[in-house]
């Protein structure tokens, strides 16, 4: 699913507003990155879905819990963000999709719904796995390849070309993320002032 349009068709619930996007944050938790991120979100009142690492979280469980705490949705992104994942082992992304599933949910007492392949590389197996782990797949519309560090200003005006219905992808996980933070610090008030409204994936918006 790319779009939030495709996600309500699939994921019954209250209609989206017409100007909605959705911001979802990869590979955290991070405990530079994901403080600073939480305290933009704040700032402009702004939902967020993080899709964590399980392996991430393990060592900064203070860092997922506060992401909880703010009111954010979590997601489930594997234990270890294999390459090339849709090519494991039937065995490994079974492992890989409850490992991660049970430590998010042990440190933040939040079930995910959500489950992003990383990468986006998807396989009847890796959905099959999401699907018996009670999560729908999400991808995502609006791809600025924060993590490749392509400049602040790449990442805004790729960031800016957002429309609504979008599901935008960025990264407090994975190394620095200052070019990241320092878009989203322009683009969030940005799309904000274009009347964009930024929802939850899970309703609570
Ligand atoms: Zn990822």
């Amino acid at each position: 699913m790319f779009t939030l349009r495709q996600y309500r068709e699939a994921v019954p619930g209250p209609a989206f507003p017409a100007d909605a996007v959705a911001l979802t944050i990869d590979d955290g938790p991070h405990p530079v990155w994901t403080p600073k991120i939480l305290r933009l979100l704040e700032r402009h009142h702004v939902p967020a879905t993080f899709f964590m690492i399980g392996n991430q979280v393990l060592g900064h469980e203070a860092t997922a819990r506060d992401v909880v705490r703010d009111g954010h949705q979590v997601a489930n992104h594997t234990w270890s963000h294999p390459t090339a994942f849709a090519r494991k082992s039937r065995t490994r992304v079974h492992r890989e999709i409850e490992r991660a599933h049970d430590k998010i949910y042990s440190t933040t007492t939040h079930t995910p719904a959500l489950f992003r392949s990383p990468g986006g590389d998807w396989s009847p197996a890796v959905l099959g796995a999401a699907a018996e782990a009670g999560m729908v797949p999400l991808d995502w519309t609006n791809d600025p390849r924060d993590w490749a560090r392509p400049g602040t200003a790449a990442i805004r005006r790729r960031l800016l070309a957002a429309r609504p219905g979008h599901i935008l992808l960025c990264h407090d996980g994975g190394g620095d993320r200052s070019q990241t933070y320092a878009a989203l610090k322009t683009v969030v008030p940005a799309l904000a002032a274009r009347g964009y409204r930024f929802v939850a994936l899970n309703g609570r918006n």
